[in-house]
């Protein structure tokens, strides 16, 4: 049968996956490498030559600068990944009563509870989880 995730399990999720740090540090260490290839080549779509390569000199000042602008892309991917968890929706909800799926309507907020015809509570299905009947 279907239960209604209680709110703590909810938190649980979302904090699982604030957890996973991996894809905003990857995206910093991306973001790094390019602007570090690209600051050292001085790529330059607008100049005549195209490369205007700086030195190595050059290119250590700027580290401070592209290492901010590393960690500003990995902090903003941190929250939008935050965002997206805590309005993590399923486009389908169901009647933990009588199992019957709906699909949502677009733009209706997903945790607007409806009540199924059958006097059942139709919660979503990202807010919902499965337990075998016999352990109730
Ligand atoms: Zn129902």
């Amino acid at each position: 049968m279907w239960i209604k995730k209680n709110i703590a399990e909810i938190k649980d999720d979302i904090i699982k996956e604030k957890k996973d740090k991996t894809v905003p540090v990857l995206i910093g260490v991306f973001v790094f490498l390019v602007v570090i290839i690209n600051t050292k080549l001085g790529i330059d779509k607008h100049s005549s030559s195209y490369f205007n390569p700086i030195t190595w000199a050059e290119l250590f000042k700027c580290i401070p600068l592209l290492a901010l602008l590393s960690i500003a892309a990995s902090v903003a991917t941190y929250l939008y990944r935050s965002y997206i968890m805590k309005h993590n929706f399923s486009d389908y909800s169901i009647c933990i009563k009588c199992e019957k799926v709906y699909r949502n309507k677009k733009n209706v907020k997903a945790e607007n509870m409806m009540i199924c015809k059958c006097g059942g509570t139709v919660v979503n299905l990202n807010r919902v989880k499965w337990v075998d009947d016999e352990n109730y």
